[in-house]
Protein backbone atom coordinates (compact mmCIF):
# COMPACT_ATOMS: atom_id res chain seq x y z
CA UNK A 1 0.00 0.00 0.00
CA UNK A 2 1.29 3.31 -0.97
CA UNK A 3 1.81 5.73 2.12
CA UNK A 4 1.84 8.73 3.51
CA UNK A 5 4.17 7.80 6.59
CA UNK A 6 4.35 11.60 8.26
CA UNK A 7 2.30 14.61 8.43
CA UNK A 8 5.22 16.50 7.21
CA UNK A 9 5.33 14.70 3.33
CA UNK A 10 1.35 15.69 3.12
CA UNK A 11 0.19 18.36 0.77
CA UNK A 12 -1.85 21.36 2.13
CA UNK A 13 -4.61 20.36 1.27
CA UNK A 14 -4.32 16.01 2.86
CA UNK A 15 -3.25 18.35 5.72
CA UNK A 16 -6.21 19.95 6.14
CA UNK A 17 -8.67 17.29 5.59
CA UNK A 18 -6.45 15.71 8.78
CA UNK A 19 -7.25 18.11 11.15
CA UNK A 20 -10.56 18.78 9.84
CA UNK A 21 -10.14 22.26 9.75
CA UNK A 22 -11.54 23.16 6.51
CA UNK A 23 -14.28 20.71 6.94
CA UNK A 24 -15.57 22.83 9.75
CA UNK A 25 -14.30 19.74 11.95
CA UNK A 26 -12.50 19.75 14.78
CA UNK A 27 -9.51 16.80 15.31
CA UNK A 28 -11.68 15.13 18.01
CA UNK A 29 -14.74 14.85 15.66
CA UNK A 30 -12.47 13.01 13.26
CA UNK A 31 -10.61 10.99 16.23
CA UNK A 32 -7.22 11.61 14.10
CA UNK A 33 -5.05 11.97 17.70
CA UNK A 34 -2.04 10.37 16.03
CA UNK A 35 -1.39 12.02 12.66
CA UNK A 36 1.61 10.13 12.10
CA UNK A 37 0.49 7.25 12.18
CA UNK A 38 -2.45 8.25 9.67
CA UNK A 39 -1.46 6.61 5.78
CA UNK A 40 -3.16 7.19 2.70
CA UNK A 41 -5.53 4.62 2.96
CA UNK A 42 -6.81 5.68 6.43
CA UNK A 43 -6.75 9.15 4.98
CA UNK A 44 -9.60 8.18 2.15
CA UNK A 45 -11.09 6.46 5.09
CA UNK A 46 -12.17 9.15 6.84
CA UNK A 47 -12.55 11.19 3.94
CA UNK A 48 -15.25 8.84 2.60
CA UNK A 49 -17.10 8.05 5.51
CA UNK A 50 -20.59 9.56 5.17
CA UNK A 51 -19.72 11.00 1.91
CA UNK A 52 -22.83 10.17 0.29
CA UNK A 53 -24.98 12.44 2.74
CA UNK A 54 -22.91 14.88 1.90
CA UNK A 55 -24.42 17.70 -0.57
CA UNK A 56 -22.46 18.78 -3.39
CA UNK A 57 -20.66 21.61 -2.31
CA UNK A 58 -19.64 19.30 0.69
CA UNK A 59 -18.63 16.72 -1.49
CA UNK A 60 -16.50 19.32 -3.75
CA UNK A 61 -14.52 20.70 -0.82
CA UNK A 62 -13.85 17.32 0.08
CA UNK A 63 -12.56 16.08 -2.92
CA UNK A 64 -10.42 19.33 -3.22
CA UNK A 65 -9.09 18.77 0.26
CA UNK A 66 -7.99 15.63 -0.57
CA UNK A 67 -6.47 16.53 -3.58
CA UNK A 68 -8.45 15.03 -6.04
CA UNK A 69 -10.19 17.91 -7.18
CA UNK A 70 -8.17 21.32 -7.94
CA UNK A 71 -9.56 24.46 -7.85
CA UNK A 72 -9.86 25.29 -11.21
CA UNK A 73 -11.61 22.24 -11.48
CA UNK A 74 -14.28 23.38 -8.92
CA UNK A 75 -14.76 25.98 -11.38
CA UNK A 76 -15.43 23.82 -14.47
CA UNK A 77 -17.67 21.63 -12.87
CA UNK A 78 -20.00 24.55 -11.17
CA UNK A 79 -20.37 26.20 -14.17
CA UNK A 80 -21.91 22.48 -15.59
CA UNK A 81 -19.10 21.31 -17.66
CA UNK A 82 -18.47 22.28 -21.28
CA UNK A 83 -21.05 25.28 -22.62
CA UNK A 84 -19.60 25.53 -26.19
CA UNK A 85 -20.09 23.49 -28.99
CA UNK A 86 -17.25 24.12 -30.50
CA UNK A 87 -15.28 21.34 -28.89
CA UNK A 88 -18.29 19.04 -30.21
CA UNK A 89 -18.35 20.52 -33.99
CA UNK A 90 -15.08 19.16 -33.82
CA UNK A 91 -15.57 15.50 -32.44
CA UNK A 92 -18.64 14.57 -34.68
CA UNK A 93 -20.59 15.63 -37.91
CA UNK A 94 -24.40 17.53 -37.67
CA UNK A 95 -23.55 18.75 -34.00
CA UNK A 96 -26.85 19.84 -32.06
CA UNK A 97 -25.24 20.13 -28.49
CA UNK A 98 -24.54 17.88 -25.55
CA UNK A 99 -26.10 14.43 -23.86
CA UNK A 100 -25.13 15.12 -20.01
CA UNK A 101 -24.74 12.31 -18.50
CA UNK A 102 -24.65 12.74 -14.20
CA UNK A 103 -20.47 12.22 -13.51
CA UNK A 104 -20.25 10.72 -9.48
CA UNK A 105 -17.27 9.07 -7.86
CA UNK A 106 -17.34 5.57 -6.85
CA UNK A 107 -15.47 5.31 -3.21
CA UNK A 108 -13.81 2.93 -1.01
CA UNK A 109 -11.61 1.26 -3.68
CA UNK A 110 -8.30 0.12 -2.64
CA UNK A 111 -6.82 -1.80 -5.68
CA UNK A 112 -3.27 -3.51 -5.55
CA UNK A 113 -2.96 -1.87 -1.91
CA UNK A 114 -3.55 1.86 -2.98
CA UNK A 115 -7.15 4.27 -2.45
CA UNK A 116 -8.56 5.20 -5.36
CA UNK A 117 -11.46 7.39 -5.92
CA UNK A 118 -13.84 6.13 -9.36
CA UNK A 119 -14.62 8.49 -11.74
CA UNK A 120 -18.14 7.31 -13.14
CA UNK A 121 -20.37 8.68 -15.54
CA UNK A 122 -23.59 6.94 -15.80
CA UNK A 123 -27.57 7.71 -16.06
CA UNK A 124 -28.78 4.39 -13.68
CA UNK A 125 -29.67 4.57 -10.54
CA UNK A 126 -27.61 2.56 -7.57
CA UNK A 127 -24.54 1.65 -9.56
CA UNK A 128 -22.35 4.19 -8.02
CA UNK A 129 -24.28 3.38 -4.45
CA UNK A 130 -23.26 -0.62 -4.73
CA UNK A 131 -19.75 0.08 -6.37
CA UNK A 132 -19.08 2.28 -3.38
CA UNK A 133 -21.18 -0.51 -0.53
CA UNK A 134 -19.59 -3.32 -2.19
CA UNK A 135 -15.79 -1.64 -2.32
CA UNK A 136 -16.24 -0.87 1.32
CA UNK A 137 -16.94 -4.59 2.35
CA UNK A 138 -14.58 -5.85 -0.25
CA UNK A 139 -12.00 -3.49 1.65
CA UNK A 140 -13.30 -4.99 5.02
CA UNK A 141 -12.50 -8.36 4.65
CA UNK A 142 -10.05 -8.70 1.69
CA UNK A 143 -8.26 -7.97 -0.81
CA UNK A 144 -8.29 -6.49 -4.64
CA UNK A 145 -5.41 -7.09 -6.80
CA UNK A 146 -5.13 -6.55 -10.49
CA UNK A 147 -2.47 -7.72 -13.39
CA UNK A 148 -2.14 -7.01 -17.34
CA UNK A 149 -1.17 -10.09 -19.35
CA UNK A 150 0.23 -9.06 -22.42
CA UNK A 151 1.14 -5.60 -23.93
CA UNK A 152 0.00 -6.13 -28.00
CA UNK A 153 -3.44 -5.34 -29.83
CA UNK A 154 -3.97 -6.59 -32.76
CA UNK A 155 -4.80 -5.50 -36.61
CA UNK A 156 -6.47 -8.07 -38.95
CA UNK A 157 -5.95 -8.03 -42.91
CA UNK A 158 -7.25 -10.31 -44.88
CA UNK A 159 -7.31 -12.65 -48.10
CA UNK A 160 -10.96 -13.29 -48.85
CA UNK A 161 -10.03 -15.78 -51.68
CA UNK A 162 -6.19 -16.52 -51.03
CA UNK A 163 -5.15 -18.71 -54.20
CA UNK A 164 -1.67 -19.76 -52.86
CA UNK A 165 -1.54 -20.08 -48.76
CA UNK A 166 1.81 -21.78 -49.17
CA UNK A 167 3.14 -18.92 -50.75
CA UNK A 168 1.96 -16.37 -48.98
CA UNK A 169 2.89 -17.92 -45.77
CA UNK A 170 6.27 -17.93 -47.22
CA UNK A 171 6.18 -14.44 -48.50
CA UNK A 172 5.28 -13.08 -44.91
CA UNK A 173 8.10 -15.49 -43.20
CA UNK A 174 10.55 -14.20 -45.87
CA UNK A 175 9.77 -10.82 -45.39
CA UNK A 176 8.34 -10.34 -41.58
CA UNK A 177 11.40 -8.71 -39.97
CA UNK A 178 11.99 -6.25 -42.93
CA UNK A 179 8.32 -4.97 -42.93
CA UNK A 180 8.19 -4.42 -38.99
CA UNK A 181 11.09 -2.32 -39.54
CA UNK A 182 9.70 -0.45 -42.02
CA UNK A 183 6.30 -0.16 -40.48
CA UNK A 184 8.01 1.22 -37.12
CA UNK A 185 10.10 3.59 -38.65
CA UNK A 186 7.24 4.76 -41.51
CA UNK A 187 3.97 4.85 -39.63
CA UNK A 188 4.20 3.26 -35.57
CA UNK A 189 7.53 5.50 -35.00
CA UNK A 190 5.63 7.55 -32.15
CA UNK A 191 5.09 3.94 -30.62
CA UNK A 192 8.62 2.93 -30.64
CA UNK A 193 9.79 6.48 -29.39
CA UNK A 194 8.13 5.01 -26.21
CA UNK A 195 9.14 1.46 -26.07
CA UNK A 196 6.49 -0.03 -28.21
CA UNK A 197 5.70 -0.19 -31.62
CA UNK A 198 4.94 -3.39 -34.20
CA UNK A 199 6.20 -6.61 -32.87
CA UNK A 200 5.05 -9.24 -35.01
CA UNK A 201 3.03 -11.01 -38.03
CA UNK A 202 0.70 -14.58 -37.40
CA UNK A 203 -1.14 -15.84 -40.64
CA UNK A 204 -4.23 -17.00 -40.02
CA UNK A 205 -6.42 -19.80 -42.34
CA UNK A 206 -9.93 -20.35 -42.19
CA UNK A 207 -11.85 -22.26 -44.53
CA UNK A 208 -15.35 -20.74 -46.03
CA UNK A 209 -18.55 -21.96 -46.96
CA UNK A 210 -17.76 -22.40 -50.01
CA UNK A 211 -15.01 -24.61 -49.56
CA UNK A 212 -12.20 -22.31 -50.05
CA UNK A 213 -10.13 -20.62 -47.68
CA UNK A 214 -9.69 -17.29 -46.40
CA UNK A 215 -6.39 -16.05 -45.37
CA UNK A 216 -6.07 -13.28 -42.11
CA UNK A 217 -2.96 -12.14 -41.29
CA UNK A 218 -2.67 -10.41 -37.87
CA UNK A 219 -0.42 -7.87 -37.07
CA UNK A 220 0.77 -7.03 -33.72
CA UNK A 221 1.75 -3.99 -32.21
CA UNK A 222 1.94 -2.42 -28.40
CA UNK A 223 0.29 0.81 -28.35
CA UNK A 224 1.67 1.69 -25.30
CA UNK A 225 -0.40 4.54 -23.35
CA UNK A 226 -2.66 4.34 -26.37
CA UNK A 227 -5.92 2.23 -27.27
CA UNK A 228 -4.28 2.40 -30.39
CA UNK A 229 -6.78 1.29 -33.29
CA UNK A 230 -6.40 4.57 -35.32
CA UNK A 231 -1.82 3.32 -35.46
CA UNK A 232 -3.21 -0.12 -35.92
CA UNK A 233 -5.46 0.65 -38.89
CA UNK A 234 -2.51 2.66 -40.84
CA UNK A 235 -0.34 0.15 -40.20
CA UNK A 236 -2.28 -2.55 -42.05
CA UNK A 237 -2.82 -0.02 -44.70
CA UNK A 238 0.15 0.65 -45.03
CA UNK A 239 1.55 -3.63 -45.10
CA UNK A 240 -1.58 -3.83 -47.92
CA UNK A 241 0.91 -2.90 -50.89
CA UNK A 242 3.57 -4.28 -50.10
CA UNK A 243 1.57 -7.65 -49.12
CA UNK A 244 -0.22 -7.60 -52.98
CA UNK A 245 2.88 -6.92 -54.72
CA UNK A 246 5.17 -9.25 -52.88
CA UNK A 247 2.82 -12.47 -52.73
CA UNK A 248 0.25 -11.88 -56.09
CA UNK A 249 -3.01 -12.20 -53.28
CA UNK A 250 -5.62 -9.55 -53.09
CA UNK A 251 -6.50 -7.73 -49.61
CA UNK A 252 -9.88 -7.39 -49.22
CA UNK A 253 -9.60 -5.51 -46.08
CA UNK A 254 -7.90 -4.67 -42.71
CA UNK A 255 -9.08 -2.94 -39.50
CA UNK A 256 -7.78 -4.04 -36.03
CA UNK A 257 -10.00 -6.94 -34.37
CA UNK A 258 -11.68 -5.40 -30.87
CA UNK A 259 -10.91 -9.09 -29.82
CA UNK A 260 -7.67 -8.87 -28.06
CA UNK A 261 -6.93 -11.73 -26.31
CA UNK A 262 -2.88 -11.24 -26.65
CA UNK A 263 -3.94 -8.35 -24.42
CA UNK A 264 -5.61 -9.33 -20.88
CA UNK A 265 -6.39 -7.75 -18.05
CA UNK A 266 -7.15 -9.54 -15.16
CA UNK A 267 -8.78 -8.75 -11.41
CA UNK A 268 -8.69 -10.94 -8.31
CA UNK A 269 -10.77 -10.44 -4.84
CA UNK A 270 -10.06 -12.82 -2.08
CA UNK A 271 -12.28 -12.66 0.59
CA UNK A 272 -12.23 -14.64 4.05
CA UNK A 273 -14.29 -14.41 7.10
CA UNK A 274 -17.71 -14.51 5.82
CA UNK A 275 -20.56 -16.62 5.96
CA UNK A 276 -20.28 -20.13 4.54
CA UNK A 277 -23.66 -20.20 2.98
CA UNK A 278 -23.14 -16.63 1.86
CA UNK A 279 -19.83 -17.93 -0.03
CA UNK A 280 -21.45 -21.15 -1.29
CA UNK A 281 -24.44 -19.08 -2.83
CA UNK A 282 -22.21 -16.78 -4.53
CA UNK A 283 -20.61 -19.51 -6.04
CA UNK A 284 -23.85 -21.18 -7.26
CA UNK A 285 -25.23 -17.67 -8.97
CA UNK A 286 -21.26 -17.33 -10.54
CA UNK A 287 -21.83 -21.78 -11.99
CA UNK A 288 -25.49 -20.31 -13.12
CA UNK A 289 -23.62 -17.60 -15.14
CA UNK A 290 -20.83 -19.75 -16.54
CA UNK A 291 -23.51 -22.86 -18.06
CA UNK A 292 -26.26 -20.38 -18.93
CA UNK A 293 -25.59 -18.09 -21.36
CA UNK A 294 -29.37 -16.03 -20.19
CA UNK A 295 -27.80 -15.51 -17.58
CA UNK A 296 -24.14 -14.50 -18.59
CA UNK A 297 -25.86 -12.06 -20.68
CA UNK A 298 -27.45 -10.05 -17.56
CA UNK A 299 -24.02 -11.26 -15.34
CA UNK A 300 -21.54 -9.26 -17.80
CA UNK A 301 -24.10 -6.45 -18.04
CA UNK A 302 -23.46 -6.08 -14.55
CA UNK A 303 -19.83 -6.39 -14.86
CA UNK A 304 -20.12 -3.23 -17.87
CA UNK A 305 -22.06 -1.34 -15.18
CA UNK A 306 -18.54 -0.98 -13.26
CA UNK A 307 -16.13 -0.72 -16.51
CA UNK A 308 -18.62 1.62 -19.03
CA UNK A 309 -19.13 4.38 -16.83
CA UNK A 310 -15.45 4.50 -16.48
CA UNK A 311 -14.54 4.34 -19.98
CA UNK A 312 -17.82 7.19 -20.69
CA UNK A 313 -15.85 9.19 -18.19
CA UNK A 314 -12.18 9.15 -19.26
CA UNK A 315 -13.21 9.72 -22.86
CA UNK A 316 -12.24 5.97 -23.57
CA UNK A 317 -14.23 3.89 -26.75
CA UNK A 318 -16.82 2.14 -24.65
CA UNK A 319 -18.24 0.57 -27.83
CA UNK A 320 -15.06 -1.30 -28.44
CA UNK A 321 -14.72 -2.64 -24.74
CA UNK A 322 -18.13 -3.98 -24.98
CA UNK A 323 -17.13 -5.79 -28.15
CA UNK A 324 -13.98 -7.26 -26.99
CA UNK A 325 -15.51 -8.42 -23.52
CA UNK A 326 -18.53 -10.19 -25.12
CA UNK A 327 -16.63 -11.69 -27.98
CA UNK A 328 -14.22 -12.82 -25.11
CA UNK A 329 -16.98 -14.36 -23.23
CA UNK A 330 -18.08 -16.59 -26.15
CA UNK A 331 -14.39 -17.84 -27.10
CA UNK A 332 -14.96 -21.52 -26.26
CA UNK A 333 -18.23 -21.71 -28.48
CA UNK A 334 -20.57 -20.70 -25.63
CA UNK A 335 -21.55 -16.83 -24.10
CA UNK A 336 -20.34 -17.12 -21.07
CA UNK A 337 -19.91 -15.19 -17.71
CA UNK A 338 -16.38 -12.89 -17.28
CA UNK A 339 -16.24 -13.74 -13.82
CA UNK A 340 -15.62 -17.00 -12.10
CA UNK A 341 -16.14 -17.16 -8.23
CA UNK A 342 -15.35 -20.04 -6.14
CA UNK A 343 -14.49 -20.67 -2.33
CA UNK A 344 -11.82 -22.74 -1.39
CA UNK A 345 -10.24 -22.77 2.00
CA UNK A 346 -13.39 -20.28 3.50
CA UNK A 347 -12.09 -17.84 1.02
CA UNK A 348 -14.41 -16.56 -1.47
CA UNK A 349 -12.44 -15.99 -4.52
CA UNK A 350 -13.46 -14.36 -7.48
CA UNK A 351 -11.72 -13.23 -10.77
CA UNK A 352 -12.40 -11.19 -14.13
CA UNK A 353 -10.46 -11.69 -17.06
CA UNK A 354 -11.61 -9.62 -20.49
CA UNK A 355 -9.88 -7.65 -22.76
CA UNK A 356 -10.35 -4.16 -22.12
CA UNK A 357 -7.82 -2.05 -23.72
CA UNK A 358 -8.08 1.50 -23.21
CA UNK A 359 -5.97 4.62 -23.51
CA UNK A 360 -4.96 7.70 -21.17
CA UNK A 361 -4.26 9.37 -24.72
CA UNK A 362 -5.11 9.20 -28.25
CA UNK A 363 -9.11 9.52 -29.03
CA UNK A 364 -10.52 12.31 -27.02
CA UNK A 365 -8.99 11.34 -23.88
CA UNK A 366 -6.42 14.04 -23.79
CA UNK A 367 -9.02 16.40 -25.64
CA UNK A 368 -12.37 16.21 -24.13
CA UNK A 369 -12.08 18.46 -20.92
CA UNK A 370 -14.44 15.93 -18.51
CA UNK A 371 -11.93 12.89 -19.26
CA UNK A 372 -8.87 15.17 -18.05
CA UNK A 373 -10.70 15.78 -15.29
CA UNK A 374 -11.69 12.16 -14.27
CA UNK A 375 -7.79 10.57 -15.25
CA UNK A 376 -6.64 13.50 -13.47
CA UNK A 377 -9.07 12.31 -10.14
CA UNK A 378 -8.10 8.40 -10.99
CA UNK A 379 -4.66 9.42 -10.75
CA UNK A 380 -3.40 7.01 -13.23
CA UNK A 381 -0.08 7.31 -15.29
CA UNK A 382 -0.59 4.40 -17.57
CA UNK A 383 -3.03 3.13 -20.06
CA UNK A 384 -2.27 0.04 -18.17
CA UNK A 385 -3.67 0.93 -15.06
CA UNK A 386 -6.49 2.34 -16.01
CA UNK A 387 -7.18 -1.03 -17.80
CA UNK A 388 -6.86 -2.53 -14.20
CA UNK A 389 -9.27 -0.02 -12.29
CA UNK A 390 -11.87 -1.22 -14.63
CA UNK A 391 -11.41 -4.61 -13.79
CA UNK A 392 -10.99 -4.10 -10.54
CA UNK A 393 -14.59 -2.31 -10.78
CA UNK A 394 -16.27 -4.88 -12.57
CA UNK A 395 -15.35 -7.80 -10.49
CA UNK A 396 -16.71 -5.65 -7.45
CA UNK A 397 -19.39 -4.42 -9.27
CA UNK A 398 -20.23 -8.59 -10.16
CA UNK A 399 -19.56 -9.23 -6.46
CA UNK A 400 -22.05 -6.45 -5.35
CA UNK A 401 -25.10 -7.84 -7.69
CA UNK A 402 -24.42 -11.33 -6.87
CA UNK A 403 -24.42 -10.66 -3.04
CA UNK A 404 -27.92 -8.95 -3.48
CA UNK A 405 -29.38 -11.22 -5.87
CA UNK A 406 -28.46 -14.11 -3.51
CA UNK A 407 -29.63 -12.90 -0.49
CA UNK A 408 -32.20 -9.84 -0.45
CA UNK A 409 -32.44 -9.72 -3.99
CA UNK A 410 -31.93 -6.80 -6.40
CA UNK A 411 -35.15 -5.11 -6.29
CA UNK A 412 -34.70 -3.46 -2.61
CA UNK A 413 -31.36 -1.75 -2.83
CA UNK A 414 -32.21 -0.41 -6.79
CA UNK A 415 -35.58 0.88 -6.45
CA UNK A 416 -34.80 2.43 -3.13
CA UNK A 417 -33.13 4.48 -5.03
CA UNK A 418 -35.60 4.29 -7.74
CA UNK A 419 -37.64 6.08 -5.55
CA UNK A 420 -36.48 9.30 -6.68
CA UNK A 421 -36.77 8.69 -10.33
CA UNK A 422 -40.33 7.62 -9.71
CA UNK A 423 -41.03 10.84 -7.67
CA UNK A 424 -39.41 13.39 -10.14
CA UNK A 425 -41.13 11.12 -12.81
CA UNK A 426 -44.70 12.26 -10.78
CA UNK A 427 -43.75 15.31 -11.10
CA UNK A 428 -43.47 16.18 -7.32
CA UNK A 429 -41.92 19.20 -6.45
CA UNK A 430 -38.46 19.86 -4.11
CA UNK A 431 -41.44 20.76 -1.68
CA UNK A 432 -43.41 17.29 -1.97
CA UNK A 433 -40.50 14.73 -2.86
CA UNK A 434 -39.19 14.10 0.61
CA UNK A 435 -42.66 13.30 1.91
CA UNK A 436 -43.46 11.06 -1.42
CA UNK A 437 -39.98 9.54 -1.45
CA UNK A 438 -40.93 8.66 2.43
CA UNK A 439 -44.01 7.24 1.91
CA UNK A 440 -43.07 5.06 -1.17
CA UNK A 441 -40.25 3.86 0.66
CA UNK A 442 -42.89 2.28 3.48
CA UNK A 443 -44.99 1.31 0.26
CA UNK A 444 -41.68 -0.96 -0.98
CA UNK A 445 -40.74 -2.45 2.47
CA UNK A 446 -44.22 -3.77 2.79
CA UNK A 447 -45.18 -4.82 -0.77
CA UNK A 448 -42.13 -5.43 -1.65
CA UNK A 449 -42.41 -3.89 -5.29
CA UNK A 450 -43.15 -0.11 -6.51
CA UNK A 451 -44.38 1.82 -9.75
CA UNK A 452 -44.70 5.11 -11.38
CA UNK A 453 -48.25 4.33 -10.38
CA UNK A 454 -47.69 4.20 -6.75
CA UNK A 455 -46.09 7.70 -7.10
CA UNK A 456 -48.48 9.23 -8.87
CA UNK A 457 -51.23 8.19 -6.54
CA UNK A 458 -49.12 9.00 -3.12
CA UNK A 459 -48.32 12.63 -4.69
CA UNK A 460 -52.19 12.97 -5.59
CA UNK A 461 -52.72 11.95 -1.87
CA UNK A 462 -50.78 14.36 -0.86
CA UNK A 463 -51.83 16.94 -2.51
CA UNK A 464 -55.62 16.77 -1.98
CA UNK A 465 -54.74 16.41 1.36
CA UNK A 466 -52.83 19.45 1.71
CA UNK A 467 -54.75 21.38 -0.83
CA UNK A 468 -51.39 22.27 -3.33
CA UNK A 469 -51.64 23.21 -6.14
CA UNK A 470 -48.69 21.84 -8.78
CA UNK A 471 -47.88 21.12 -11.93
CA UNK A 472 -49.72 18.21 -13.73
CA UNK A 473 -47.99 14.95 -13.40
CA UNK A 474 -45.39 13.74 -16.06
CA UNK A 475 -45.39 10.02 -16.08
CA UNK A 476 -43.79 9.74 -19.03
CA UNK A 477 -40.42 10.61 -17.79
CA UNK A 478 -38.95 7.30 -16.01
CA UNK A 479 -39.64 3.66 -17.14
CA UNK A 480 -40.62 1.40 -14.37
P1 LIG B 1 -4.87 8.31 -31.74
O1 LIG B 1 -4.54 7.97 -33.14
O2 LIG B 1 -5.69 9.52 -31.49
O3 LIG B 1 -3.56 8.45 -30.86
C1 LIG B 1 -2.49 7.58 -30.90
C2 LIG B 1 -1.24 8.41 -31.14
O4 LIG B 1 -0.90 9.10 -29.92
C3 LIG B 1 -0.05 7.57 -31.51
O5 LIG B 1 0.16 7.64 -32.89
C4 LIG B 1 1.12 8.18 -30.76
O6 LIG B 1 2.04 8.78 -31.63
C5 LIG B 1 0.50 9.27 -29.89
N1 LIG B 1 0.97 9.16 -28.48
C6 LIG B 1 1.35 10.18 -27.68
N2 LIG B 1 1.74 9.74 -26.48
C7 LIG B 1 1.58 8.40 -26.50
C8 LIG B 1 1.79 7.38 -25.54
N3 LIG B 1 2.26 7.63 -24.31
N4 LIG B 1 1.49 6.11 -25.89
C9 LIG B 1 1.00 5.83 -27.11
N5 LIG B 1 0.80 6.75 -28.07
C10 LIG B 1 1.07 8.04 -27.77
O7 LIG B 1 -5.64 7.15 -31.00
P2 LIG B 1 -5.61 5.59 -31.05
O8 LIG B 1 -5.40 5.13 -29.65
O9 LIG B 1 -4.71 5.04 -32.10
O10 LIG B 1 -7.10 5.26 -31.50
C11 LIG B 1 -8.19 5.47 -30.62
C12 LIG B 1 -9.38 5.99 -31.39
O11 LIG B 1 -9.70 5.11 -32.46
C13 LIG B 1 -10.61 6.07 -30.53
O12 LIG B 1 -11.20 7.34 -30.71
C14 LIG B 1 -11.52 5.00 -31.13
O13 LIG B 1 -12.88 5.35 -30.95
C15 LIG B 1 -11.12 4.97 -32.55
N6 LIG B 1 -11.40 3.77 -33.35
C16 LIG B 1 -11.78 2.59 -32.82
C17 LIG B 1 -12.04 1.49 -33.63
C18 LIG B 1 -12.43 0.18 -32.99
O14 LIG B 1 -12.30 -0.02 -31.82
N7 LIG B 1 -12.91 -0.79 -33.78
C19 LIG B 1 -11.88 1.61 -35.00
C20 LIG B 1 -11.46 2.84 -35.52
C21 LIG B 1 -11.20 3.91 -34.69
Amino acid sequence: METVPSNEKLSEPQRSVLDGSSLGLSNSSLGLSNLDKLDKGELYQKAFTGFSKLNLRQRYLRLQELGVLKTEDLEFLRQGGITSTDLAENFIENVLGYFQLPLGVATHFVIDGEPYVIPMAVEETSIIAAASKTAKWVKEFGTISTQVMGAEIIGQIQFAKVRDLNNLRKVIKENEATWVSELNEKVASGLVRRGGGVTRMVLRDILRPDGLTMAVLHVYANPCDAMGANVINQVCEYLKSPLEIKSGEVVTMCILSNLVDSKLTKSRIEMTGLETELMERIEEASLFAHCDPYRAATNNKGILNGIDPILIATGNDWRAVEAGAHAYAAQDGQYRSLTKWSVKNQTLIGELTAPLIVGIVGGVTQLHPMARLSLRILGVDSANKLSRICAAVGLVQNLGALRALTTVGIIEGHMKLHIRNLTLGAGATDRESPIVQKRLEQILSLQKRISLQNAVEVLNELRLKNKLVAPEPNPTSVCT
